[in-house]
C-alpha cells in the first residue's frame, strides 16, 4: 500500500494555492492509494506566532471548512484513493492545556494526525527553527551555540512524546530531525545518536508512528530525509512503524524525497 501521510492545502498560509482536488488527482496519478491531509492546525490559544510573517499556521476562522472540503474529496474519491481528514499539530511547550483543549475539541473529526515541533521555547520567547537560515543564524548567538539549540530541540521533542495530549493526541511524531534543515550551513558538532535513539525508544514504547518526510531532500541546506537513513535503520530495528510524507505545500511536491526512502 502507497501512502502520502502528510500533505498541506490552500489553506496554509506559507503554501500555495493549489487546490485539493488536485492533489488528490495527482496523487492517483502517482499510484498513491491512500493520502491524509495534515494542514498545521491553529497554534495554541494564546500563543503568538513569532516568525517575521506569522503565517506559521492555518486560521481558526478557517478550520471549519478545510475540514468540510477535506470531507468532501473524502467521499467523492472513495472508489479510486482513500482520503484522511487530519491536521498537523504544533507540540509548544507551556501550551500543553490549550492544545489539550484544542484536540478534546476537534479531535474526533479526525483521522489522521500528525505531532510536530516547529517552535523552541527560550525562556519567555519562542523561536521558529524551521523558518529560515537567518533566524536560525540568530538562535546560534541566542543559545550560544548550534548544538545547544539540537540538544533543546530533542529534549523539546521529548516532551511531545510524553506529553498528556488526551485521547485524540496524533499517533505520529512529524519530521523528528527537522532541527537539520540548515545543517549544511550550520552543522552541529555532535550526532546526537544518543539522544536520537532515546527517542525512537520512546517512540517504540508509546507505540507511535514516524513521519518519514521527503521534504529535506529537496531543501539545499539539507539534502536528506527526515529523519535520515541511520536513524530510519534504528527505527526498523524496533519495528516503528514509518509513514512516508511528502510535507508537499504545492501539487508538484508530492511524492518529494520517495526515492531517497526505503519502506519495507
Ligand atoms: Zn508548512
Ligand atoms: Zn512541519
Amino acid at each position: 500500500m502507497k501512502k502520502d501521510g502528510h500533505i498541506h492545502s490552500p489553506f496554509c498560509p506559507h503554501g500555495t494555492k493549489d487546490k485539493m482536488v488536485n492533489y488528490v488527482e495527482e496523487a492517483i496519478k502517482l499510484g498513491f492509494d491512500e493520502i491524509s491531509f495534515t494542514e498545521h492546525a491553529p497554534l495554541p490559544n494564546g500563543f503568538v506566532d513569532t516568525t517575521p510573517t506569522e503565517d506559521s499556521a492555518m486560521r481558526m476562522v478557517e478550520l471549519k471548512e478545510y475540514l468540510i472540503e477535506v470531507e468532501k474529496l473524502k467521499i467523492d474519491y472513495k472508489k479510486k484513493i482513500k482520503v484522511n481528514v487530519g491536521l498537523e499539530i504544533d507540540f509548544i511547550e507551556g501550551f500543553e492545556e490549550e492544545t489539550k483543549c484544542f484536540l478534546n475539541e476537534y479531535g474526533p473529526k479526525l483521522d489522521d494526525s500528525i505531532l510536530s515541533v516547529h517552535f523552541l521555547k527560550n525562556g519567555s520567547r519562542y523561536d521558529c527553527v524551521d523558518y529560515s537560515p537567518d533566524l536560525f543564524n540568530q538562535m546560534i548567538s541566542d543559545y550560544g551555540s548550534i548544538d545547544q539549540i539540537y540538544k533543546k530541540y530533542f529534549e523539546t521533542l521529548k516532551l511531545s512524546i510524553q506529553a498528556n495530549l488526551g485521547n485524540y493526541k496524533p499517533k505520529r511524531i512529524g519530521h523528528m530531525t527537522l532541527i537539520k534543515k540548515f545543517h549544511k550551513k550550520f552543522p552541529s558538532n555532535q550526532s546526537f545518536e544518543k539522544e536520537i535513539f532515546d527517542l525512537l525508544t520512546l517512540v517504540k514504547e508509546k507505540e507511535y508512528e514516524l513521519d518519514y518526510n521527503g521534504a529535506g531532500t529537496a531543501k539545499p541546506l539539507c539534502r536528506e530525509t527526515y529523519p535520515p537513513e541511520w536513524v530510519i535503520k534504528q527505527a526498523k530495528k524496533l519495528q516503528i512503524p514509518l509513514v512516508y510524507g511528502s510535507d508537499a505545500h504545492q501539487v508538484k511536491e508530492l511524492n518529494q524525497g520517495r526515492d531517497s526512502i526505503c519502506i519495507p
